[in-house]
């Protein structure tokens, strides 16, 4: 799961603002307030299955800047320490938190009504990239998380 310390230390190139976002069938809503942390693209086996696609794209806030401002998402424990949340509804995935990062929550930035307010920094669990994915954006690449790259 991408938690980027480097991209949150290079940050401020986030804009601030209020984002909001929610799932396909309008159920679940959120508000996102002020700068996101960071943004990457996770290539993990556990990211693919739980969004049915090749890769995840993630955007990090502090847990105190989201507020659900409709339904309460249904979730689901992939791993211990971690919450998936997603439409009980519809099945959209809408965050992932972890314990390993315990004061961030990760929404998935395809679900924000206005994805391309964010610009993603990087690329995570590229070990994990499928073969047939061919990627040419020029971003940097972590084989892990870029904490986990020195081992
Ligand atoms: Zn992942
Ligand atoms: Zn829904």
């Amino acid at each position: 799961m991408p938690n980027q310390e480097s991209f949150q230390h290079s940050g401020g190139q986030h804009s601030g603002g209020q984002r909001s976002g929610g799932c396909l069938c309008g159920a679940v809503r959120y508000l996102a307030e002020g700068a996101p942390l960071w943004s990457a693209h996770c290539h993990c086996r556990s990211c693919r299955r739980a969004t049915g696609s090749a890769m995840a794209t993630y955007v990090g806030y502090l847990r105190p800047q989201v507020r659900q401002t409709g339904a309460e998402p249904a979730s689901y424990a992939s791993s211990p320490g971690v919450v998936r949340r997603f439409c009980g509804r519809c099945g959209t995935p809408i965050s992932y938190e972890g314990e390993r990062w315990p004061d961030q929550i990760h929404l998935f930035l395809c679900t924000f009504d206005e994805p391309e307010s964010v610009q993603p920094e990087g690329h995570v669990y590229t070990a994990e990239q499928l073969s047939w994915l061919k990627l040419e954006d020029g971003l940097p690449r972590h084989a892990g998380t870029t904490s986990d790259d020195q081992g």
